[in-house]
């Protein structure tokens, strides 16, 4: 249990449950303006699964994207929302598009954030796309430019935290955004508190939000709140009688989420004491590679390769955004799990990002991965019909030497060739043709789920009963039903979104 600078106090203008993107955006914000502030955390260290992130940040609009040259604007923005939400709200929309310049131009403003722009193509080719992409994200900067306690505090990268790969002496991405955002915290006299477990709220009848009641290693602690409660806490991703409850696709252990932080209870809490909410059973999904000890870990970019069902055979397009496919994958019950087939082009190695990938020969050994020198021996080894998937990876490679998928058409957007570079008539498709041949087995993953508090456009949560705003109680992150409900517009989105309502969650505690 740690709290930086100095010891907890009972009170603080502002509790800020949670210590990811949005978070932080808003910790850094109210400590700024002169609120006194806590960021309460329930693991020893900060970040959760924002510390894991690419840092990617769905921000349209700013003055970012205008140096870099970008065709991006609100506007364009607008469109491209209202071409690819299904049943916005469209207060939070307007909210959110308006505020997401001001914003990054407030952060910027602060000697310890820049951002920059990120080429990453967006998901849906819709009016208002950006080609490349229009996100942003904070600059890269040397752990020995911040302060060191709060360093101390964060949360390693997700290959380091959950495999062990080496350390980095330069913040990248999420590591550079909470890495930020906690030193402003602190130098603007917030205090960041971890072990500090929040599983309640108090609520003065159907009135105000006066407190939180804390958990810690030494013993329960209440926490007044003058102003107000951010509950920015993540989703119910880690819980498997939520996820169970709320039919939400995957499971807690194939989640991306660190273990032991986001589970939900919060939102029950608040749901207990009066919130409104809106369990979608919706996530941020994506194809997730299993590994040995049963998790599964977040994987985009496939460079080669064909994924195929428990029938040996392919059912989507691999080269779609990570969201898309997996929700292709949680459609029928053979897809989950899947087997990835992929040749020995790439020296044996997985021909995609995973985050992480782990060694092969581990994968190998745990039977997580197969390997056999013909395509009829490696569907024998994933109890596969031979016949169909030597149909399967040949009619596959017919599609490579034409250059079109007759099936799924992979290869025809943008997004699909970001990441691929095959030298053949359409680069995202590589015939799957030189042994030995590998089988990496797949699960549905997700980045957090999305369903939770229900909130206005001003980051306030709404009483089940009355549906106006409970006084004292804001929440952002993944811990509210998301204003892009079952969409994932593109690189960034949960943190863009997350960001800018905590934003807006301190401008209303300070109008208040
Ligand atoms: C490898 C990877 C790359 C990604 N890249 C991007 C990207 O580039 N851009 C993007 O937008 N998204 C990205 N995502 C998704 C994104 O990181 C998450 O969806 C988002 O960060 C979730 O933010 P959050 O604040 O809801 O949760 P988190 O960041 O997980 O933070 C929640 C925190 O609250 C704490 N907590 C939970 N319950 C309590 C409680 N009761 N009391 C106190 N503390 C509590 C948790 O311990 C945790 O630290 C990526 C995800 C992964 C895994």
């Amino acid at each position: 249990m740690t709290t930086v600078p100095g010891p907890l106090e009972t009170s603080y203008d502002v509790v800020i449950v949670g210590s990811g993107g949005g978070a932080m955006t808003a910790a850094a914000l109210a400590a700024k303006a002169g609120l006194s502030t806590v960021v309460l955390e329930r693991t020893p260290l900060i970040g959760g699964t924002s510390a894991y992130s690419g840092g990617a940040c769905w921000l349209p609009g700013s003055a970012v994207q205008q140096r870099a040259g970008l065709p991006d604007s609100t506007e364009g923005a607008r469109a491209y929302l209202a071409a690819v939400l299904d049943d916005p709200d469209p207060e939070r929309v307007d909210a959110f598009l308006r505020h997401a310049p001001e914003l990054v131009a407030t952060l910027e403003a602060d000697e310890l954030m820049d951002f920059e722009w990120i080429p990453f193509s967006e998901y849906y080719d819709a009016p208002g796309r950006v080609p490349m992409g229009r996100s942003i994200q904070p600059a890269s900067i040397a752990r020995a430019d911040l302060d060191p306690a709060v360093m101390a505090l964060l949360r390693p990268p997700v290959e380091r935290d959950r495999v062990g790969a080496a350390g980095r002496s330069t913040l990248s991405g999420g590591q550079a955004l909470i890495g930020r955002l906690a030193a402003m915290v602190v130098r603007d006299g917030g205090t960041l508190a971890t072990e500090h477990h929040v599983v309640d709220v108090r609520r003065e009848g159907a009135g105000r939000v006066t407190a939180v009641v804390v958990d810690t290693p030494t013993g329960p602690v209440e926490v007044t709140a003058r102003r107000g409660v951010v509950v920015a806490a993540g989703g119910y991703e880690g819980s498997p009688e939520l996820r169970a409850l709320h039919d939400t696709p995957g499971r807690a252990e194939w989640t991306m989420a660190p273990r032991g932080t986001n589970t939900g209870e919060l939102i029950e809490a608040c749901a207990k004491a009066g919130a409104a909410t809106d369990y979608s059973g919706e996530g941020w999904f994506c194809p997730g590679l299993a590994h040995p000890d049963g998790s599964g870990t977040f994987t985009l970019g496939f460079r080669s390769g064909l994924m195929v069902d428990q029938t040996g055979r392919r059912y989507g397009n691999e080269c779609l955004p990570y969201d898309r496919f997996g929700r292709i994958m949680a459609e029928a019950p053979e897809r989950i799990p899947s087997w990835f087939v992929f040749d020995n082009r790439e020296g044996g190695r997985l021909p995609a990002i995973a985050m992480p990938e782990g060694e092969p020969a581990d994968h190998l050994a745990a039977g997580t991965w197969v390997t056999a020198p013909t395509i009829e021996d490696l569907a024998a080894a994933i109890e596969v019909d031979p016949g169909v998937l030597t149909a399967t990876v040949e009619r596959f490679n017919d599609f490579a030497t034409a250059g079109v998928d007759e099936d799924f058409g992979r290869g025809e957007d943008e997004y699909d060739t970001f990441f691929a570079g095959g030298s053949g008539p359409n680069k995202a498709l590589t015939p799957c043709d030189r042994a030995p041949y590998f089988a990496a087995r797949f699960v549905l993953s997700d980045l957090g789920t999305k369903g939770g508090l229900v909130t206005d456009a001003a980051g306030r949560v709404l009483d089940a009963t009355t549906h106006d705003p409970v006084p004292g109680l804001y929440a952002t992150s993944n811990a509210v039903a998301s204003v892009f409900g079952s969409r994932y517009p593109g690189p960034g989105a949960p943190l863009g979104a997350a960001m800018v309502f905590g934003s807006l969650a301190v401008r209303d505690l300070l109008a208040g």
